[in-house]
């Protein structure tokens, strides 16, 4: 794929959105290709400003998602099926950091790529990647410790658990061999709510304007370890998902997972 590499940004007016128009106004890895906004938007035939608020992009914000090398996503679940058919129609590779999809988004992505290259991510910061390398490993060590996991987020968030909470109970299931869905449990109001052997537990903390953060707790007798990861801002996940998309672009069609770009970009 030649460089700069054409980025078309598909939320473009929401928190992830911003940060990835900035990122590629500053870059010249990248550049902006279309910013597409939801249906309806006021914004839509506005002219994207340049991220110093002085200047222009030349691009202007639009519904629809027009010529490219690849889509970064970062919108709402809704969205998800709309976007993957469009995606397959115009052959544009499409990463997506959207969370909180349910069946029908994870089944539109994945016939999505049988066409084109697909890769949709709950966490685009490698930092959140290797903890949970480090947690599926605790996890599966001490095979006997209650799993708890914390999450917090900014006051706006919409799901819950986070999408990066349940991928490290994944990883902390996988380390024992077991299926998150038959360990989950999220939050504990209630009568019922003592402690159940081979749980995982999920606890959601919303307020202000905390970007991410995720503590993994595996307690047993008298010990305790915690793996903690925590974003200092947006521009973690930005950065990431640019350099993923970057090397999506060049995949063949199929579903792809951090994991994948993680073990290419070790082997080259
Ligand atoms: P946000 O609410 O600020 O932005 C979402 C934007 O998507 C809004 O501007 C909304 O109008 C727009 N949108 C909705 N439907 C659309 C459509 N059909 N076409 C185009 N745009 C549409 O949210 P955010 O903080 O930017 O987060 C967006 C998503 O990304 C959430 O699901 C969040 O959990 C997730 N997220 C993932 C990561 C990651 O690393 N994977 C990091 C941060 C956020």
């Amino acid at each position: 794929m030649s460089r700069p590499l054409k980025i078309v940004i598909h939320g473009a007016a929401g928190r992830m959105g911003r940060e990835l128009l900035a990122l590629c106004h500053d870059s010249d890895q990248y550049s902006l290709a279309g910013a597409v906004v939801r249906p309806g938007s006021a914004r839509e035939g506005e002219a994207v400003p340049a991220s110093s608020g002085s200047g222009a992009t030349g691009v202007r914000f639009s519904t629809s998602l027009g010529k490219g090398d690849v889509v970064i996503d970062f919108s709402l679940p809704e969205a998800i099926e709309s976007l993957a058919s469009q995606c397959v129609s115009l052959s544009l590779p499409l990463l997506s950091g959207t969370t909180g999809l349910g069946a029908a988004e994870n089944a539109a992505l994945k016939q999505a790529s049988r066409h084109i290259p697909v890769l949709w991510a709950a966490n685009t910061s490698i930092g959140v990647h290797v903890t949970a390398a480090l947690v599926k490993q605790a996890a599966a060590t001490l095979g006997q410790a209650d799993i708890e996991i914390v999450e917090t987020h900014h006051r706006e968030k919409l799901d819950a658990p986070s999408g990066t909470a349940l991928f490290l109970g994944e990883a902390a299931a996988s380390g024992r061999g077991e299926d998150l869905a038959q360990r989950r449990i999220d939050g504990r109001a209630g009568a019922q709510s003592a402690r159940v052997d081979g749980q995982i537990g999920f606890a959601s903390v919303r307020g202000g304007s905390v970007a991410g953060e995720h503590r993994v707790m595996l307690l047993w007798e008298d010990e305790r370890i915690e793996i903690s990861h925590a974003s200092n801002n947006r521009r973690v996940f930005a950065n990431g998902a640019l350099s993923v998309a970057s090397w999506l672009a060049d995949q063949p069609a199929g579903m792809y997972s951090m994991a994948d770009w993680i073990d290419a970009t070790a082997a080259s």
